[in-house]
């Protein structure tokens, strides 16, 4: 049942970017649009999928799970950290103790751009040790990620200067993120124009949340998901509950997506986004089921690419 709405979803939402992204390469070759820089690629999905699959296979063989202080946790980062470093980035690895146990954050850069301005896009890399976290955060860390790769495939030359994150020992407390923010000079914090965050954003069940944070960046989402004909609400199940609060308690403009957790989808919610009324965003939410199974790829696509819009149109 599930599964040809999804497909159809697919196929309407693929469509949809086509003629975007065609409308915009006729304006350009016109010279009649302003100017601007280039628009977001699209993100394939595929790449992101295959970097789920990676991490359910590192938690397959590191007890189930990759939460904080596990060897799951430092094999998800070794992962991403040689991907990033195979493109370009240049990558720091920043430990810090929490519950007795080392843990740490992954920091990528993109050389170039004004270090007066720069843009952050930020995901929490650990699971919740009861699983192997696929949905929650793998699916914010490889959309992210491939975000990241993305920007090095077209060789993205942003005004700002861009930085990738992916935090240590968010599901004990957002411990990673408020460890960099707090380490962060008074200086380096007022740099940063804008950080991005998601956790959780290809729930099986899914909605289409959008943070309700600094209007700007609010906008910048509303207006990709408004541009697929997908509508959109404030996000307010996970208010304050990731790694956006140590920013945007610091001074930082916010923002960020999200499907849903445990929260169930009203029939209002069925009947603009499909799915299943009075089922949890995710059935699987912090459990052992929360596995490459537990992803719906149209939620999944759409907010890799939304990702991937917001870092393009913030930088430029
Ligand atoms: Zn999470």
């Amino acid at each position: 049942m599930k599964l040809s709405v999804s497909a159809r979803a697919v196929a309407a939402g693929g469509m949809a970017t086509a003629l975007l992204l065609a409308g915009g390469a006729v304006a350009d070759a016109a010279s009649s649009a302003p100017s601007r820089a280039a628009a977001a690629p699209d993100i394939p999905l595929a790449g992101v999928k295959a970097h789920l699959s990676q991490l359910q296979s590192i938690a397959t063989a590191n007890g189930g799970n990759r939460a904080h202080g596990r060897p799951g946790y430092k094999a998800s980062l070794d992962y991403l950290k040689a991907k990033l470093d195979a493109a370009g980035y240049t990558t720091t690895v920043q430990q810090f103790t929490a519950s007795g146990r080392t843990g740490y954050n992954l920091i990528a850069d993109w050389p170039g751009g004004d270090p007066n301005q720069v843009v952050m896009a930020g995901s929490h890399l650990d699971s919740v040790s009861s699983g192997p976290g696929i949905n929650d955060n793998g699916s914010g860390s490889a959309a992210v990620l491939e975000t990241a790769l993305a920007v090095s495939r077209a060789q993205y030359k942003p005004a700002k200067h861009l930085r990738f994150a992916w935090w240590g020992a968010e599901e004990i407390g957002l411990v990673g993120s408020r460890h960099y923010v707090n380490r962060l000079a008074t200086g380096d914090r007022s740099r940063i124009s804008a950080y991005l965050n998601f956790d959780m954003v290809g729930s099986p069940n899914p909605g289409y949340f959008v943070y309700d944070d600094d209007p700007a960046i609010e906008k910048t989402f509303k207006d990709y998901f408004g541009g697929l004909g997908v509508p959109t609400e404030i996000e307010t199940e996970g208010d304050g509950r990731s790694d956006h609060a140590p920013f945007k308690s610091a001074g930082v403009p916010v923002g960020g997506l999200f499907t849903g957790a445990s929260r169930a989808k009203t029939a209002a919610q069925a009947a603009k986004w499909g799915g299943t009324a009075g089922q949890a965003f995710d059935r699987c939410y912090h459990s052992s089921c929360d596995t490459t199974a537990n992803i719906d790829d149209t939620a999944l696509n759409r907010n890799s690419d939304a990702v991937a819009h917001a870092v393009w149109e913030l930088s430029e």
